[in-house]
């Protein structure tokens, strides 16, 4: 479902350099900082200089003490903070005294979650008849009856369809059309597999593997099941744009394309798409927006009665892939226990956590419901509004001083500024879900069929907004999880999304300083305005549509010293066989020394600033170690720079920080400042 919502807004989330200007690291593969984020880097003998390695010199501590806690692939900050929360929800978990739809809707996905034993007791049996339904398809028209059918699992319909706000009008909700999620991941996989592809292939092809045999396939039906669902996707594949097309500043342009109900059967011709959209519940739609109309032309001559075998062997390891997690101990063990061997992960998580963690991602709405009305209280909105206010304000002090803006780009930057939305810790109204249901251990319901439930709700509340007009005071929870330790800035109503996940822990706190709070959660408050001005948020106008308020000088010259930025990340070689993208990483950067910028002007004005404590609670923020195998899939897809250049390269473009650590020439922090990248 979160790959759903994910495609849902246009969302981002937080989370050449010339040799001369840097003295250089003849330890690491790029003579650049140490890629402190892999586990095992740093060792007490490693050598950790505040003026060569301003990360690594604050978290070396942390990064030899803190083992990677048993069961996890990666842990930091972040993690750290989500403990926190996770311990908040399950003491409400365990609170009987709540009561409430809500409340008993995550008492009941606890039990079917937690309780062992029972879920034992069902064993395989809750995937089964999915399974079944799924190898009794033998024709394409068995195949279009099984989509329409209760069976179908996921509804699944060959293609992703979500509604969200439409990107020409941000004030109605559009049907969108993509293409549906790869096992890879990325497109360009299928012609040239990397060592994440590689990685995400075997991943897949062990977990399909083991739990077709376990629900009765041989050796080799099992083995040719995977191969022929890797089969229907390479033939899917050809007609996806890779990954990569995002990140290039055309491709907003290139997913605008506006199709009526007659339109869109045209483009189709014999795949049935308005009929399959219906399974979704999506039946009158009017407008369209599909990303790839080249994808959903060719659906036509892949969906046919020759490739049945190949489509039928993609719904079957799909669906069953996902049901490992939520079967029997012995299945989720050994699911874990691959995941473990390809990811390097040791030890394993305790049931708690396991419990904990499956009813935050089903019951994510209700949870925050319930964690609001426990810990959330309007002082705490007042405080971080006051922190917005003051950052704002620094941001229209810099958009006002750059001087690289002509008037007309500037009086529109700054209309966008004032016309910013901001939505901080929790709604003012909570959602309602008292229509979901699904039966508990006491009705021999099982935890499969739980989340079949849930997914089923959410999607046909997702289908009915569809050309409904988008209410952007409202706070959707779904799409904006408020207990977690994030933020987020939302391109298409212009807004910054502060959580509740941010409070009471090592990002802001009332018992920490105001430069641990500035260099804490006030980091993260800059980042999200910063989005609204990096290459993505800032072709989307001040209401949040997609339109250009840039005139065509200022434009090249942002977008030159975008490419700027872009090319020096690409310098990076953070492991041996890395290819570093720069363009990847861009908008997150840019938001990173936007944000830097505003916060070290807050800074200037203050007297008696502590900017020692300031700079270390930043560079705090980014600790985090990762097995290896989990940095080189991260690294494929993740938009941000890694963990280690967030607090290096973003300090060296500033001479706030090389002045007040005495930063010269011959240190590593040094970045000449003809040479420094900073878009803003
Ligand atoms: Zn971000």
């Amino acid at each position: 479902m979160k790959k759903l919502l994910s495609i849902l807004l246009a969302l981002t989330v937080l989370l050449s350099l010339g040799a001369s200007a840097f003295a250089g690291n003849d330890d690491t593969p790029d003579g650049r900082w140490l890629c402190s984020d892999i586990d095992g880097s740093v060792t007490d003998d490693t050598p950790a200089e505040l003026k060569d390695d301003f990360h690594l010199y604050v978290n070396k501590d942390w990064f030899v003490n803190t083992p990677l806690p048993d069961g996890t692939l990666g842990y930091g900050t972040f993690e750290e903070m989500n403990d926190v929360l996770d311990e908040r929800m399950l003491a409400l978990i365990h609170d009987e005294s709540l009561t409430g739809h809500d409340a008993e809707l995550v008492h009941k996905l606890y039990r079917l979650a937690s309780d062992w034993d029972y879920r034992d007791e069902l064993g395989l049996e809750p995937a089964e008849k999915w399974m079944k339904a799924i190898l009794s398809i033998d024709s394409l028209d068995a195949l279009m009856s099984y989509l329409h059918s209760d069976e179908n699992l996921t509804r699944s319909i060959l293609f992703t369809s979500a509604v969200g706000a439409d990107m020409l009008d941000p004030d109605v909700y559009t049907t969108l059309i993509v293409a549906p999620t790869l096992m890879l991941q990325d497109s360009a996989e299928y012609t040239e597999r990397t060592e994440a592809g590689e990685q995400a292939y075997e991943k897949n092809r062990q977990i399909s593997d083991y739990i077709l045999r376990r629900l009765g396939l041989n050796e080799e039906e099992a083995a040719a099941a995977f191969d022929n669902a890797i089969a229907y996707e390479t033939l899917l594949a050809s007609h996806i744009q890779p990954q990569s097309a995002q990140y290039s500043p055309d491709y907003l342009m290139s997913i605008l394309n506006y199709y009526d109900r007659d339109q869109l059967a045209e483009l189709a011709g014999d795949f049935p798409i308005l009929d399959l959209l219906t399974v979704v519940g999506n039946t009158s739609a009017k407008r369209f927006m599909v990303h790839e109309p080249a994808f959903i032309a060719a659906l036509q001559d892949i969906i046919t009665e020759e490739n049945v075998p190949l489509i039928r062997d993609w719904l079957l390891v799909n669906n069953m892939i996902e049901t490992g997690k939520r079967l029997d101990r012995e299945t989720y063990d050994e699911v874990k226990a691959i995941e473990s061997r390809l990811m390097g992960i040791t030890g394993t998580s305790d049931d708690e956590s396991i419990a904990v963690n499956t009813v935050k991602e089903l019951l994510e709405v209700p949870m925050n419901k319930l964690y609001i009305q426990a810990y959330c209280n309007e002082e705490q909105r007042e405080a971080v509004l006051d922190m917005v206010n003051e950052i704002r304000n620094s941001y229209y002090d810099m958009l006002n001083a750059t001087d690289w803006l002509s008037e007309e780009t500037r009086a529109a930057a700054i209309e966008k500024l004032d016309n910013l939305r901001i939505r901080a810790i929790y709604p003012d109204e909570l959602p309602d879900w008292s229509d979901l249901d699904f039966k508990g251990i006491e009705e021999g319901g099982s935890l499969l069929d739980a989340e079949m439930a849930i997914g089923r709700y959410i999607l046909e509340n997702n289908a009915a907004k569809a050309d409904t007009a988008v209410d952007k005071d409202a706070w959707d929870l779904m799409i904006l999880p408020t207990v977690t330790a994030n933020a987020a800035y939302n391109a298409q109503d212009n807004s910054i999304n502060i959580f509740a996940g941010f409070l009471g822990g090592v990002f802001y706190g009332e018992d920490r300083s105001y430069e641990q709070n500035l260099g804490g959660m006030g980091f993260f408050i800059g980042h999200e305005i910063g989005h609204a001005f990096d290459t993505n948020g800032a072709q989307y106008d001040k209401d949040g549509a997609y339109a250009d308020w840039w005139t065509d000088e200022d434009k090249s010259v942002f977008l030159e010293r975008a490419a700027k930025l872009a090319a020096w990340y690409d310098g990076f070689i953070p492991f041996e066989g890395c290819e570093y993208s720069g363009q990847q990483v861009q908008t997150e950067a840019i938001a990173d020394m936007g944000s830097m910028k505003c916060l070290l002007a807050i800074a200037a004005q203050k007297d008696d600033f502590d900017y020692d404590a300031f700079f270390r609670q930043f560079a705090s923020l980014f600790r985090t170690k990762a097995t290896l195998p989990a940095i080189i899939g991260n690294t494929a897809v993740d938009i941000h720079p890694m963990r280690y250049m967030r607090t290096n390269a973003t300090l060296a473009q500033f001479q706030e920080f090389d002045d007040f650590y005495g930063i010269e020439e011959d240190d590593g922090m040094y970045i000449a400042p003809e040479e420094r990248v900073a878009v803003w």
